[in-house]
C-alpha cells in the first residue's frame, strides 16, 4: 500500500472508469498580442481568411472522425462551429477591427470575447452553454494564425487530461488509445464537450475549484469514476485492481446492451414490450433506429424550431419528418407538435418573457393562438406521411377541449391539404402528453377524444410537486418516486388502460431501471426512453416476468417514502 490515496468527491457527467496519469492541459488564452500590421489591413484580412478556411477544414475532419465513429449527432454539433465561422456576425467585425488596425489575433480575441460575453449572460442555460462552442471556434482560428498546436496528449498514455474548460472540438480530437478520461472545472450535463464525451465512451466528472481540491501534479497516478461520480489520486494497487474489475464490468455491460438492443423485448412470462426512443432531430434518429430502438416514441419537434434566427420553413420540415419516416422503415414514429415554451424557448417565435413560463404560454397553449406557426407544422407532418397513417400528439394538455380544437384544426388541414391534390394519410393516430395532474387523473375524460396517451413524467413530476425541474437549488425536491407521484402515475396508467387506450411512458422514469420496474408492474407496455436507455431497458425486461413487476409496483405504492420506493424497486432490478 502506498497510504497516499485520497478520493475526492465529484460530480459524475459521463459514465464508466477511466485509469490513467494525470496530464494537465494548459490554458490556450484567447487573446494574442501581436500587434497589428501598418497600413495594410487587407493583408491581414487574407490571412484571416486563410486561417478561417484552416478552421473550417479542421472542423470538418472532426466532424467526419465522429461520424466515422458512429456518433452522427454529435458530429452534427460541428455543423454549429462551421456556420459560426461562416456567419456575418463574426466576420463582419473581425474586418471591421482590422480596418481599424487591429491584428488578426487581436480582432479575433476582441470579438469573440464580446459575443461570448453575450451568450454567457443568458438566462437560459442552453445559450449559456453555446458560449463555450464560440470560444471552441476562437480556439481554432488563433492555432491556424499562430501554427499551434492543440495542448492535447499526442504520445504516451492511458492520460487523465484535468482541464479548467476543454473545447467539444478538443474531446472529439483526443485519442482515445491514449486517453483514459477527462476531469474538468467547467462542464455541465448540457455542455457539448460532455455530450461528445459521453457518445465517445470516455468517462468524465467535474471537480468544483480544481486548483485546491485536485491540487494534481503531471504524472500523478489516478483514476476517474464517472459512474459514480469520483476522482481517486494516488490510489493504493488494491483500489487499481477494484477499478479494473468495475471498467471491465461497466465495458461487459455496454457490451451486452448493445447485442440485446437489436431483439425485441419480452418479459419472461411472454408479454411483449415495446421500447422506442425520444429524439430531438434526424441524426439522433438514425443512431437510435440503427441501434435496435421499436421505434420513435418521441420525437421532440421544437428542436427544429431553436438555435436558428428563423422558423423552420415548411418544406424543410417536410424534408426532415419525412427522412424520419423513411429510417424507421414501418416502425412506429410518434411525432410530438411544437412543444414551445418554459425550459425550451424559441428566439425565432420572437415572444415577450413571461413571469411564469412552466405555467404559461407553452405547448398546445401556445400553438392554438399561433395558429399559422402550428398550421405549418401540421401541413408538413401530413404531407411528410403521404399516404401512409401518421401519429402525433399535442404536449401540455390540461383540458379535453384543447384536444378537440387541436383535432379539429388537424382534420381541416388534412382536408385542404387533399383538396390541393396533395397525398395525405387516411388515418392519422392521435394522442396527448400526459404532464399536468389534472390530467393526469381525468384521462378516462380524454379517452374518447384520443387515441393514445402518453405519460410526460419529466413535467408531471414537476407540476405534481410544484417543483421547478430545471433549477438547481430545488433539484432534491425534484422527487420522481415520491410517495404522491407514484400514486398518480398508478392511477393515470389504471384509468386509461381502463379505457382500452394504450398508457405509453416517454419521461426520463421509464428509462430509469426502478421506474421501468414500477410502470412494468401498472401494465405499461410501451416505453420510450433515451437511446443510450435502449439495450438496458430491454434487458431488464426480460429478466421480470409481469406478476413479479406488479407486485414491486405494489410495495413501491405502500412505501412511506422515495427513498423506501426506490429501494424496493432497486432490489428487482438485480438479475
Ligand atoms: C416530459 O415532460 O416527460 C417529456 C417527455 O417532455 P419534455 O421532457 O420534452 O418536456
Ligand atoms: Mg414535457
Amino acid at each position: 500500500m502506498s497510504g497516499q490515496e485520497r478520493v475526492i468527491p465529484a460530480a459524475a457527467m459521463a459514465p464508466g472508469i477511466g485509469i490513467g496519469t494525470v496530464w494537465i492541459c494548459r490554458e490556450e488564452p484567447l487573446g494574442a498580442g501581436r500587434a497589428g500590421p501598418a497600413g495594410d489591413w487587407q493583408a491581414e484580412w487574407d490571412r484571416f481568411l486563410q486561417a478561417r478556411d484552416r478552421a473550417l477544414e479542421w472542423v470538418a475532419a472532426l466532424k467526419d472522425r465522429l461520424a466515422r465513429e458512429g456518433h452522427a449527432e454529435e458530429a452534427a454539433l460541428f455543423d454549429a462551429h462551421r456556420l459560426l465561422l461562416e456567419d456575418s456576425a463574426l466576420l463582419d467585425p473581425v474586418r471591421e477591427r482590422l480596418q481599424a488596425g487591429c491584428s488578426a489575433e487581436q480582432a479575433v480575441a476582441a470579438v469573440v470575447d464580446e459575443l461570448a460575453a453575450v451568450f454567457a449572460a443568458m438566462d437560459d442555460e442552453y445559450f449559456r452553454e453555446r458560449a463555450a462552442d464560440l470560444r471552441d471556434v476562437g480556439r481554432h482560428l488563433q492555432r491556424a494564425l499562430t501554427g499551434d498546436k492543440a495542448a492535447l496528449p499526442a504520445e504516451g498514455g492511458p492520460w487523465v487530461v484535468v482541464a479548467r474548460d476543454v473545447a467539444p472540438s478538443d474531446v472529439a480530437a483526443l485519442d482515445l488509445r491514449r486517453t483514459a478520461g477527462l476531469i474538468l472545472q467547467e462542464a455541465g450535463p448540457l455542455s457539448h464537450a460532455v455530450i461528445v464525451a459521453k457518445a465517445r465512451g470516455l468517462p468524465a466528472v467535474r471537480v468544483d475549484s480544481l486548483r485546491e481540491q485536485l491540487a494534481a501534479e503531471p504524472g500523478w497516478p489516478v483514476i476517474v469514476d464517472g459512474t459514480a461520480g469520483r476522482v481517486i489520486v494516488h490510489p493504493d494497487p488494491a483500489t487499481v485492481a477494484e477499478y479494473r474489475r468495475r471498467a471491465q464490468a461497466h465495458e461487459d455491460r455496454q457490451a451486452r446492451w448493445r447485442a440485446v438492443a437489436a431483439a425485441a423485448a419480452r418479459t419472461p412470462d411472454g408479454q411483449q414490450v415495446s421500447v422506442t426512443a425520444n429524439i430531438a432531430g434526424l441524426e439522433e434518429a438514425l443512431e437510435a433506429l440503427a441501434g435496435g430502438a421499436d421505434g420513435i416514441g418521441l420525437f421532440r419537434t421544437e428542436f427544429l424550431y431553436m438555435n436558428r434566427s428563423r422558423l423552420p420553413s415548411e418544406d424543410e420540415q417536410v424534408d426532415t419528418y419525412r427522412r424520419v419516416l423513411a429510417a424507421a422503415r414501418g416502425r412506429p414514429v410518434v411525432f410530438r407538435t411544437l412543444d414551445f415554451g418554459a425550459d425550451k424557448p424559441i428566439p425565432a417565435l420572437e415572444t415577450a418573457p413571461e413571469p411564469n413560463p412552466a405555467l404559461g404560454w407553452r405547448g398546445i397553449r401556445f400553438c392554438m393562438d399561433r395558429v399559422d406557426v402550428f398550421r405549418a407544422q401540421l401541413r408538413a407532418l401530413l404531407q411528410a406521411a403521404g399516404g401512409d397513417p401518421l401519429s402525433v400528439m399535442f404536449p401540455m394538455v390540461s383540458l379535453p377541449e384543447e384536444v378537440r380544437r387541436a383535432r379539429a384544426l388537424l382534420e381541416e388541414v388534412r382536408r385542404e391539404l387533399a383538396q390541393e391534390g396533395r397525398q395525405v394519410p387516411e388515418t392519422v393516430r392521435v394522442g396527448i402528453m400526459v404532464e399536468t395532474p389534472a390530467a393526469a387523473l381525468a384521462v378516462d375524460q380524454f379517452a374518447p377524444l384520443v387515441d393514445f396517451f402518453s405519460l410526460g413524467t419529466n413535467d408531471l413530476v414537476q407540476y405534481a410537486l410544484g417543483v421547478d425541474r430545471a433549477n438547481a437549488r430545488v433539484a432534491h425536491l425534484y422527487q420522481a418516486y415520491h410517495p404522491g407521484v407514484l400514486r398518480l402515475v398508478a392511477q393515470c396508467v389504471e384509468r386509461a388502460l381502463a379505457a382500452s387506450r394504450p398508457a405509453c411512458v416517454c419521461g426520463e422514469m421509464a428509462g430509469d431501471p426502478r421506474g421501468a420496474v414500477f410502470l412494468l408492474g401498472l401494465g405499461v407496455r410501451e416505453f420510450s426512453v433515451v437511446p443510450g436507455a435502449v439495450g438496458q431497458t430491454k434487458e431488464l425486461i426480460s429478466t421480470i416476468a409481469a406478476a413479479q413487476a406488479r407486485e414491486a409496483a405494489q410495495r413501491a405504492l405502500a412505501a412511506p417514502d422515495a427513498a423506501a420506493a426506490m429501494a424496493v424497486l432497486e432490489s428487482y432490478t438485480v438479475p
